[in-house]
This record gives C-alpha cells, sequence and structure tokens, in this order.
C-alpha cells in the first residue's frame, strides 16, 4: 500500500471525559471489539467481558500505556490516554497536541461536568476536531436531550446530532439514526460481531426523528456550504454526500457530531468506532505541525510525509517494568529507524534511538522503522524529555516550545 493511503486509515484519537463519565469502560469496550484483547467465543460468553476487564485491569494496561493500537474495519486506531484531571493540565494539553481527533464522553445523568469543559476548552485551543459519546443512557435520570443542551450552553460546541436514543433507563433499546434514517438497536453484551440490529423506526419515535433529522440538516447546512445549496433546493441529499459533509464539518472544527448509548452494557460502541473512522480526520486530514528552526524564531513546518526529513515530539515517559525507560513520540515526517542517531534538536544534544516498540493493549511489537502518522515508544533515550523533538541532524526543527500562559484553572 502507497503510504498515503495507509495513513489515510489511521486515527490518532484521544478519548476525553469528566472523571468517572466513563472514558475507561469505553476504551476498554472499543479494545474488545476490535479483538485485539480478547478473542471472543473462546469463553463462556456471558462471563468473557468481565474476565477480560477483571484480567486487563489487573496488569493495568489500558490504564498505564499511553497510546494503544487497535483494528477498526481496514483502519488503525491508535488511542492516546488523556489525563482526565485537572492537576494535569500540562500533561493534558501535551497529550492533545499529539493527537488528530477526540471523542468526548459524557455521563449521561450528569451532562457537561468541569473537567469535559477544561478539556473542551483546550482542545478548542490546539483545533482538536471532537465528536460526543452521551453515555450511561441505561443509568436513571440520563437524558440525552438535556446534555446536548448543555453542550451548547457551557461548551458553546455545535452538536450535529446523529443518533436519538430510543428508550431511556431500562428501556433504552437502541438509537434512531438520523443520518440513514434507520434504527439500531442493541443485541446486548456479550454479542458476537455487530452489537445492533437494523430495523425500521419505530412508529411512536417517527415524528421526533423527522424533527431531529430537520435539525440535522439545518445545522449541517449552517456549517458547510456544499450541503446548504441542495438544502435550500430541497434536494434528496444521498448518504454519502450528508457523511462527506459532516466529516468536512467536523474536520474544519465547525461541529460535533453527537452519538448515544452506554459503554458498560456494550450498547452503542460499535456505532461510536464506525463514526471515529467516518468523521475523525487522518493525519493527512490536519494542517502541516508549524515549529521553527533552531533559533527558535525563523517559522517552520513538518508535512506528514512518510519520505521528508524525520522530526518527532516526545509527549510522555514511562517506566516499563521488563523495557525499562520508554519515550512515547509522535512521528510527524519522514522514517525513524531504530539504531539511529538523531538529534534533539530542543536541548541541542546528540541522542541515538534504541528499541522502537509499537504498544498494542495486550503486547509490544518491535519495529525497525516508524514513519509519519505513528506514535509509538523508544527505548534507549538517556537526555529526551516530554515535549523535546527528535529530528534529523541534516534538517533540524522544534517543532513545539510549549508555553502555558493560561493559569490552571481550579474547579470546585
Ligand atoms: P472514567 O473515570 O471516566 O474512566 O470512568 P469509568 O469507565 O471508570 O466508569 C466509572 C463508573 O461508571 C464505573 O463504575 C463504570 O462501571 C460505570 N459505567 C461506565 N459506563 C457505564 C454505563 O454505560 N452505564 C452505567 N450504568 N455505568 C457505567
Amino acid at each position: 500500500m502507497a503510504a498515503a493511503d495507509a495513513l489515510a486509515k489511521v486515527r490518532n484519537i484521544g478519548i476525553m471525559a469528566h472523571i468517572d463519565a466513563g472514558k475507561t469502560t469505553t476504551t476498554e469496550r472499543i479494545l474488545f471489539y476490535t479483538g485485539i484483547t480478547y478473542k471472543i467465543g473462546e469463553v463462556h460468553e456471558g462471563a468473557a467481558v468481565m474476565d477480560w476487564m477483571e484480567q486487563e485491569q489487573e496488569r493495568g494496561i489500558t490504564i498505564t500505556s499511553a497510546a494503544t493500537k487497535c483494528e477498526w474495519k481496514g483502519h488503525t486506531i491508535q488511542i492516546i490516554d488523556t489525563p482526565g484531571h485537572v492537576d494535569f493540565t500540562v500533561e493534558v494539553e501535551r497529550s492533545l497536541r499529539v493527537l488528530d481527533g477526540a471523542v468526548a464522553v459524557y455521563d449521561g445523568v450528569a451532562g457537561v461536568e468541569p473537567q469535559t469543559e477544561n478539556v473542551w476548552r483546550q482542545a478548542d485551543k490546539y483545533n482538536v476536531p471532537r465528536m460526543c459519546f452521551v453515555n450511561k443512557l441505561d443509568r436513571t435520570g440520563a437524558d440525552f436531550f438535556r446534555c446536548v443542551q448543555m453542550m451548547i450552553d457551557r461548551l458553546h460546541a455545535t452538536p450535529l446530532v446523529l443518533q436519538i436514543p430510543i428508550g431511556t433507563e431500562g428501556e433504552h433499546i437502541g438509537v434512531v439514526d438520523l443520518v440513514e434514517m434507520r434504527a439500531l438497536t442493541w443485541r446486548g453484551e456479550t454479542q458476537k460481531g455487530e452489537d445492533y440490529a437494523v430495523e425500521e423506526i419505530p412508529a411512536d419515535l417517527a415524528e421526533q426523528a423527522a424533527e431531529w433529522r430537520e435539525k440535522l440538516m439545518e445545522t449541517l447546512s449552517e456549517v458547510d456550504d456544499g450541503i446548504m445549496e441542495r438544502y435550500l433546493e430541497g434536494e434528496d441529499i444521498p448518504v454519502a454526500d450528508i457523511k462527506a459533509a459532516i466529516r468536512r464539518a467536523t474536520i474544519a472544527g465547525r461541529a460535533n457530531p453527537v452519538l448515544t448509548g452506554s459503554a458498560f452494557k456494550n450498547k452503542g460502541v460499535q456505532p461510536m468506532l464506525d463514526a471515529v473512522v467516518e468523521y475523525l480526520p487522518s493525519p493527512l486530514d490536519v494542517p502541516a505541525i508549524e515549529g521553527t528552526a533552531v533559533d527558535g524564531e525563523t517559522p517552520m513546518q513538518r508535512q506528514p510525509d512518510p519520505k521528508g526529513p524525520y522530526a518527532a515530539l516526545a509527549f510522555k515517559i514511562q517506566t516499563d517494568k521488563h523495557l525499562g525507560k520508554l519515550t512515547y513520540v509522535r512521528v510527524y515526517s519522514g522514517t525513524l529507524e531504530s539504531g539511529s542517531q538523531v538529534v534533539n534538536s530542543t536541548k541541542d544534544r546528540k541522542e541515538r534511538i534504541g528499541k522502537i516498540y509499537q504498544m498494542h493493549a495486550n503486547k509490544r511489537e518491535e519495529r525497525a522503522t516508524a514513519q509519519a502518522g505513528d506514535i509509538i515508544a523508544v527505548q534507549g533515550l538517556k537526555q529526551t524529555t516530554t515535549g523535546d523533538t527528535l529530528c534529523d541532524p541534516a534538517n533540524p526543527v522544534i517543532l513545539e516550545s510549549m508555553t502555558f500562559p493560561e493559569p490552571v484553572i481550579q474547579v470546585a
């Protein structure tokens, strides 16, 4: 596959949430469905989900790994851990810097909470395209529409409501998909394959569905010129064109697709993964990263081109029991080779790249190289700390001189 084709199928995403909204559960369910951590069907199905979760939690993999790779429908999804606590504002900003898109998870009862507000604002600062998942719809008091209104009032977001729930609390059985105008009904906790069945929209929801479909098209035409004219002329716009417009608006940061379900009950996680692939950007869709020459002043850019001069940003350092110090880096351009000499341009020091690892939820895979768009862990870096740039000695660049002019926002 040509490099550009491969890059177009990469989604580097973060999952952001107020503590307890369900970030961990959602991440675990994603890993469950993408099948990397657990082969569905090997164990008695009723126990499968819990067994797997307990195991993972014991090993602390999804909790501690700074980046985890999985595959979904021919795409590579790399989940970068985004700390949810306000105390780690610097860390949040740094992780936001290396991802291309994010899923904000909300508690369907609590709605938009203070920490989500903070992370949302930080994501605004870095122009991170975002979609929203209203979680915990099974809980008593869950209110999808109230949560959507809070996104407008508190986050000044432009929600593109792509689904409305069929029932809430104990009666939450599925959603109306407003893009394709059909019902998706959840099949249950441990279903193999697709976790939903496609059905007709229930008669008692037909009117509400039509109303929200109209709202979706209205909002979409406000944020996308391509759709506006056709909508105003009353054209019957094909699904593929609607999806393309949602993608454009999301990547441009003009709107936020909203989906819903209950991660804990495996409800709605697969349609959410479909939306990640469909609407969030690949490394090719985001602007080239801005940096400076080593003088710290002359502006420079790096394109996501595996053939360009290599440049990568260190964003997290972790100590692994077996491998020792691991530096997580995002490669922005070029190809990084294990064993090669690089320059840490931030510190003006030479460094040698030791082994390169791709981190999965349950295993690590050694790689000879890492290319633009990749997020990998490097062993053997001695002087590098987070925020440092590693680059080609012949083509130095400093990708980031992160400054934090804003005070840490205190939350009551
Ligand atoms: P995090 O702090 O955002 O990572 O939240 P967790 O994923 O740890 O979830 C917090 C709590 O909410 C846990 O007890 C989960 O089991 C529970 N939870 C997560 N998703 C759901 C859901 O869809 N429905 C319900 N009822 N509980 C959920």
